[in-house]
Formats: C-alpha cells, structure tokens, sequence
C-alpha cells in the first residue's frame, strides 16, 4: 500500500524511496532496513551534538512526567522561565527579552511584526522590511515574502508583500551592496528593519560574506534607525564557529531569531530575542499596544526542557573546542576535494564546508540535476546528503567522528569520478 504522506520539498511523482528512520544517535540514523546512515547534514541542520543526546533525552522524560503543555498567555511555567534566564546570561546583554514560538520560519514572522509593532507603537509608523539578495527565512508568507524568490514559491507569489531587495556582496562589488542598504534604508519613507542571515546565506546556496561587511551593514541600519533583525536560525549556535555569527563581527541585532539547534535538534522550538526599546514600546496600560502573536503551543514546557538541557551541554561540556576540531578536520575533508577538476569555489566557515560541482558535459539543465544524483548516489553509500542544485555543503553534528566524516567525504569523491 502506498503511504498517504506527504512530505515536505518531495516530489512523490519522481518515485524514488523514502527510507524509515527507526532509531537515531550521534552521527547515524538507523534505518527500518537495517543500514546505518551518516547524518552530513545534521537532518537539515537542526541536530548540534548529536542525535538523541543522552542529556536533552532525559529532560525530555522528566518533563514529561510532570507537565505536558499550559496556555502561555498570561500564564507561565518553569522550564521557560530558566531557559528565558539561561538564554539572556549567555546571549548580548541588550537582547532582554525572550518571545516564544515553535519553528525558525514562525521565529522570523514574530520579528517581522515586532518590528512594525514597535514603529507603530512609538507613533512613527514605517512600513518597508529589506532583505538580503538569495537569502531563506523560511516558507510561511511573511518569510517567503523576505526571501529570494523562484520557482519554490512562484505558485504562491500574489500572497507574498513587497520588500527591498539589497545585493549580495559579490566579492569586488561589497560597496554597491552597502551604497544599495544605505539609499533603500533611507529617504522620505525609512525602512523599519532589515533582516539577514549573518555570514553565511544557507538555503540560498551557502553563500559566505565577511564580518566586516555585517558590521558596515549594522551600521548603515544603526544610522538609519532601521531595525536589524539577525536570523540565527542555521549560524547560531556555534555552527559558524562561535555561538553567534554575530559575534565575529562584534555586532548586536536589535532582534535575534534562533531556532534548529536551540533544543539540540530534539523538538521543535524557536525564540525571538529583542531590546528593551522594543519591548518597552509594547509597554502600556492600553491593550491595543500589545504584541499580538501566539500560538497554541508558544513555550511548550517539554521543548523549553530540552532547550534548558543544550544550554546546560554548552556550560559542561567542551563544546567550543569540539566545534574548532571539526572546523580543522572539515577543512581537511575539503582541501583533498578542492583539487578535483569539477569542483569549484570551496569554502568553509566554521563547521560548515560548502563547494559547487560543475559538470564537464554542459548540458542544459544538468547543473540543477547534481543535488539529487548526488544525493541518490551518497544514498547508496550509507550516507545523508542534500545538495542545494550544484552547491554541495556538510554541515555534520558535532560529534562526527573521522570514520564518518571520511565516510561522507568518500561519497563526494566516488561521485567525482562519475561521467559527469
Ligand atoms: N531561517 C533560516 C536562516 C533557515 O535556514 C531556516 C530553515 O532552514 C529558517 C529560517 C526556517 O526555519 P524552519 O524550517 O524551522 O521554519
């Protein structure tokens, strides 16, 4: 019998099978027909440590012995407290506040409109959001809205709003990007935020830019009093190296969404960290000025357990100098590729390591058919790749041994040496 699901970014009519995933830990996914997978791209970036992390499980177990879910408007409950608590002591102290939500593109909607609230709120309403050329932020209106647009979201594009569209800073062109967020940030009508992914655009390709860059464009937004909205969805917590990819750059966003790795990867959970200003403009005894989001399960104490227990994992265990020793070992991985003739523009940013395959035959269309044959082909190999067209990336768990991570890089290789 056929499964009636439906998966997400599947195309059921291609027929290829769907593996069952039956149990997870570390680096490996377990498969229903006996093989064990290497997870290489942390099941869409979400798992830090490792899957089933043998802490976050057990906080999960207790939690769930004790609470399962409240209301959380106008109601409030341990584990969101601590975790509100851990995430302010460990995060830049500007960001005081800690909004609930449940996945990165809801976490991206809550700074979206707490942006607007504030400029509505402090009586100087503005309206624009700009984005980042080829950037993601998620797949619900609003954030397709301030994301790149294709043929992903083509169908759906007289439900998306207008944005300002800043230019990627190609390298050799970094000014036009600056002088284009400078001229969009201002003017009679000034933009009410900007949000970007620090460092390193991940959907749209892994496409890395410098600190120096992020930190001229906080200050172009800073000049302008134009909000600037970090997504830390996929760089936050240390994949870039440092807990922050805001850090590197020595800057602070007036908004922080994080999400993916906040639990781990264990469930989902995603939080919107902002200033005091903008929660101080919400402040006030008339109802019409409060921050109008929820959901049903805003700060669901089992998700805010296991985000307690990561937090905890970052205190005792030696989790930044794990992240530097893959930094070194991926760097390797990706020297030994870079030589191949096909591969081109090899990078990396802290743990995440990212390079395009250009097929000797140049058939038209054959770029965008890399990402699933190579995803077929490491599939074969007992490994778990999902390149973005021609754009292949690793972004492992931590706790990736070199067995593993030869593994993975075993699969690139084989596939190399294919008629391509
Ligand atoms: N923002 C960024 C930078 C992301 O990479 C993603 C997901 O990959 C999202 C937002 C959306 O997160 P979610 O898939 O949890 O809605």
């Amino acid at each position: 019998m056929t499964s009636p699901v439906w998966h997400p970014f599947t195309q059921h009519g291609l027929g290829a099978p769907i593996p069952k995933v039956v149990r997870t830990e570390g680096a490996a996914l377990h498969t229903a027909d006996g093989r064990r997978v290497v997870d290489a791209i942390s099941s869409w970036w979400v798992t830090t440590h490792g899957h089933s992390h043998p802490r976050i499980m057990a906080a999960i177990a207790e939690q769930a012995a004790t609470m399962d879910q409240i209301i959380f408007a106008g109601w409030t409950h341990e584990p969101a407290e601590q975790l509100a608590r851990d995430l302010v002591a460990i995060m830049p102290p500007e960001l005081a506040h800690v909004f609930y939500s449940d996945s990165g593109s809801t976490a991206v909607e809550v700074a979206l409109k707490m942006a607007l609230g504030y400029w509505a709120n402090i009586g100087a309403p503005r309206h624009r959001i700009l984005m980042l050329e080829h950037s993601y932020h998620g797949d619900t209106i609003g954030t397709m809205s301030v994301g790149a647009r294709g043929v992903f979201n083509r169908p759906y594009a007289p439900l998306l709003f207008d944005v300002g569209t800043v230019p990627f800073p190609e390298p050799g062109h970094e000014q036009a990007t600056l002088d284009a967020l400078d001229t969009l940030c201002g003017g009679a009508d000034p933009a009410a935020a900007f949000i970007v992914e620090p460092l390193v655009l991940g959907a749209g390709g892994m496409k890395m830019y410098p600190p120096a860059l992020l930190a001229e464009m906080r200050s172009i937004c800073a000049r302008h009093g134009t909000l600037f909205i970090a997504d830390e969805i996929m760089t936050g917590w240390g994949r870039t190296g440092t807990l922050l990819a805001c850090e590197q750059a020595g800057i602070v966003p007036d908004i922080l969404c994080l999400s993916k790795g906040l639990t781990g990867g264990a469930v989902p959970l995603a939080v919107t960290m902002a200033t005091r200003e903008i929660f101080d403009a919400h402040l006030s005894d008339d109802r019409a000025r409060m921050f109008f989001h929820s959901s049903s399960y805003t700060a669901n104490p089992i998700a805010c357990a296991a985000a307690v227990a990561n937090l905890a994992i970052w205190r005792d265990e030696p989790v930044r100098a794990r992240i530097a020793d893959l930094g070194t070992r991926q760097q390797a991985q990706l020297d030994r590729i870079a030589a191949h003739p096909l591969v081109r523009t090899p990078r990396r940013l802290g743990t995440i390591a990212a390079f395009e395959i250009a097929p000797a035959r140049d058939t038209i269309g054959y770029l965008s058919a890399i990402g699933p044959a190579l995803m077929a082909h490491a599939g074969t190999r007992d490994v778990l790749l999902r390149p973005l067209g021609d754009t292949v990336y690793v972004m492992p768990p931590y706790c990736i041994d070199d067995a593993d991570l030869d593994a993975v890089y075993g699969a690139v290789a084989s596939f190399l040496e294919r008629d391509l």
